[in-house]
C-alpha cells in the first residue's frame, strides 16, 4: 500500500458516509496520514440566457447550512472515532470542489463513496466518476 500522508475524505449526507470515513480511518492508521474531511454544499447549474451559464446556490443564503454541515461532520467523526485534522465546508459543484481542494491542500489520496445521492443505479455515481477523471492524485472509491 502506498505511504499516503495527506488524505481528503469527501462525504455527503447519505448513510454511506460512515463506511467511507471508516475506510479512510483504516488507511490513515497504517501511515499516520493527516485527514481532511470535506462536505460540499451543492450548487445547481442554470441557463440564464442564450450565452450565459451560471450556478445558483440553493442553500448559501441560509448561513446555518454551513454550521450544520460542520456540526454533522463532527458528529460523524465522533461516531467513527477518527481524528480529523481539518474540517472543510465549501460551496459549489461537488466533483469540482473536491478535485480543486485536493490540489490546493496537496492531498495524495482522495477517499469517497462509489455512490451517493447521484448514482445509486450506476457503476459509479457522477461525483465519483468526475473526481476519478479529474483528480491528479490517487482516488479510492469505497464500494458502498
Ligand atoms: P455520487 O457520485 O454523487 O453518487 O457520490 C459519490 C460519493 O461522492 C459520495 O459517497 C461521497 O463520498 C462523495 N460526495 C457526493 N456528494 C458530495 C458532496 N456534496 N460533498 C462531499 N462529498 C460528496
Amino acid at each position: 500500500m502506498a505511504n499516503y500522508k495527506n488524505i481528503l475524505v469527501a462525504v455527503d449526507y447519505t448513510e454511506e458516509a460512515h463506511k467511507v470515513l471508516a475506510k479512510a480511518k483504516a488507511m490513515a492508521a497504517g501511515t499516520g496520514a493527516k485527514i481532511t474531511l470535506l462536505h460540499v454544499v451543492e450548487t445547481v447549474p442554470v441557463v440564464g440566457g442564450p450565452e450565459s451559464f451560471s450556478y445558483v446556490d440553493l442553500y448559501v443564503d441560509q448561513p446555518d447550512v454551513i454550521d450544520r454541515a460542520l456540526s454533522d461532520m463532527k458528529t460523524l467523526a465522533a461516531a467513527i472515532g477518527v481524528n480529523i485534522d481539518n474540517f472543510l465546508v465549501l460551496t459549489g459543484v461537488p466533483k469540482h470542489e473536491i478535485t480543486s481542494c485536493a490540489d490546493e491542500q496537496g492531498v495524495d489520496l482522495i477517499v469517497l463513496g462509489s455512490h451517493g445521492r447521484h448514482g445509486i443505479r450506476l457503476i459509479l455515481g457522477s461525483t465519483a466518476a468526475g473526481v476519478l477523471h479529474h483528480a491528479k492524485c490517487d482516488v479510492l472509491a469505497v464500494r458502498v
